[in-house]
Parts: structure tokens; C-alpha cells; sequence
């Protein structure tokens, strides 16, 4: 289960999935995980939380 444990930190920045409401703070929406307490980028546009990989390709987009 390690292998799938990476994979979700990868596209989620954490492997639990008890989240809270969705936050925004100076432009940036997120949710932050119950359980460690990481913020997690949420977009309102697909109503989930954004995936790392889906966030580095809009980053270098816009540079
Ligand atoms: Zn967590």
C-alpha cells in the first residue's frame, strides 16, 4: 500500500480525505485536511481539490 500512499500524496499533497470546508484567503481557495492539517488548493470551477500535477502545468502556463 506504500506505492499507493505516494501516489495519493502526489496528486493530493496528503493521504487522508477528511476535509474541511472550502477557505479563501487572499486569492488562494483551499480546504485543509482534518487529520494533518495540510491545505489542499481547491478549485471552484471542478468543485474539487486541485491535483499537484494540474497545478504546476497552470503555473507554467502563466509565467
Ligand atoms: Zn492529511
Amino acid at each position: 500500500m506504500a506505492i499507493r500512499r505516494t501516489i495519493w500524496n502526489l496528486l493530493f499533497g496528503c493521504r487522508h480525505r477528511e476535509l474541511s470546508r472550502a477557505f479563501t484567503n487572499q486569492g488562494e481557495t483551499y480546504k485543509v485536511c482534518l487529520k494533518c492539517g495540510a491545505h489542499l488548493p481547491y478549485s471552484w470551477e471542478t468543485m474539487t481539490v486541485v491535483p499537484e500535477r494540474e497545478r504546476k502545468r497552470k503555473a507554467g502556463a502563466r509565467s
